[in-house]
């Protein structure tokens, strides 16, 4: 087997878990799973999570039916809500909560024939502008939805644009503008990310929505996963698979991007951008041989990349380089490549064995 895998520790993730909710005392969380759980893998996470999570919530259908396969009974929330109104008999019948998030959807939930009442989560635009009503479109469905049939429980969700940034305006003026509709008698409410969860107290709600906090990542560009007590969910370990010695002058990888000063040690590392390692990840970005961080050099190609090991005599062909995970934290690497976690996560592709312990 070519020598790359993505080990996950399904128990990191049921401790970051078990933090989000000692974060806020009482309140219940939504797993955030989308994105194949941020790249983690769906299923085994949400089975891992079975027992403790309160709920999960995912960015489509299709990740819900995914979820659905081995989760029956908890709370599932659509965050982005149906896309199209032909997805509301599955949504009934998958028993979901579901966003609505403009007019479309709530006159498509008015109209939709369905046997079983959904929960719907009114989403608020609270000043991210990407999606939600109104505070005037909330009130305005508040009352509609209230008294329509096909609607069990009315909440209200909204999602912060700057909570990973301390102290930032619009996170204050997005939560005045959330409790400015608690006159209104939702059954519900739900407001904070991981940044929130981890920073904001008052903006806990009753329903938390922890993503990237429960694979270990930070949210914050200051505050580190460690200094947040976060254990990393995901490590990406690949080999070295050739050394060779090239001489001062001597370029390496395509486009002759890197030149050797001095006499240099180069391994090559079996990752590359097709398995997700960015591929504009610069010269100097880090990953750990031997337990020492040594720097990426040349271009990321497309199944391997290549190392700078002069200055580890010892390494050789055959060890094992981790690229983020345990010894490194993932932030590192993203914050050298001008990116956040997230990113690095979730790009983590198919052809990636995942195993999990
Ligand atoms: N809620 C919504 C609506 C989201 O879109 C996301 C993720 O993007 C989350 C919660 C989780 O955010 P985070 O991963 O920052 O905790």
């Amino acid at each position: 087997m070519r020598p790359l895998v993505a080990t996950i520790d399904l128990a990191a993730i049921r401790r970051n878990y078990a933090l989000a909710k000692l974060c806020a005392p009482g309140r219940k969380a939504f797993a955030v799973v989308k994105a194949n759980a941020y790249g983690h893998g769906v299923r085994e996470v949400v089975a891992a999570l079975a027992r403790e999570a309160d709920g999960f919530a995912v960015a489509s259908l299709e990740e819900a039916v995914e979820v659905r396969a081995v989760q029956a009974g908890a709370r599932l929330l659509l965050l982005e809500g149906c896309f199209d109104a032909g997805e509301l008999p599955l949504v009934s019948r998958l028993g979901l909560d579901v966003v609505v998030q403009d007019d479309r959807q709530a006159e498509a939930l008015l109209t939709a024939s369905i046997d079983r009442p959904v929960n719907v989560w009114l989403k608020l635009d609270s000043g991210m502008h990407r999606l939600g009503l109104t505070p005037a479109g909330v009130r305005h469905w508040f009352t509609r939805l209230r008294a329509a049939h096909q609607v069990a429980e009315v909440n209200l969700i909204s999602h912060f644009a700057c909570a990973d940034e301390r102290g930032h305006s619009l996170t204050d003026l997005q939560l005045e503008r959330f409790l400015d509709l608690l006159d209104l008698d939702f059954d519900l409410r739900s407001l904070s990310n991981s940044a929130a969860v981890l920073t904001i107290p008052a903006a806990h709600m009753d329903w938390l929505r922890p993503g990237i906090m429960l694979y270990g990542a930070t949210p914050f560009a200051e505050l580190s996963a460690v200094e947040l007590g976060l254990q990393p969910a995901m490590s990406l370990t690949a080999q070295v698979i050739s050394v060779r010695e090239v001489p001062a002058g001597d370029s390496v990888g395509y486009g002759a991007a890197w030149i050797a000063a001095g006499r240099a040690r180069i391994g090559t590392v079996s990752c590359g951008y097709a398995d997700g390692y960015p591929r504009h990840a610069p010269s100097g970005t880090p990953m750990v041989v031997r337990g020492r961080r040594l720097p990426l050099v040349g271009r990321v190609s497309m199944d391997m990349l290549t190392v700078d090991l002069t200055s580890l005599p010892e390494a050789q062909a055959g060890d094992s380089v981790e690229l983020w995970g345990a010894q490194l934290p993932v932030d590192e690497v993203a914050h050298a490549c001008g990116t956040i976690g997230y990113e690095l996560l979730t790009k983590v592709t198919a052809r990636v064995p995942r195993i999990y312990l």
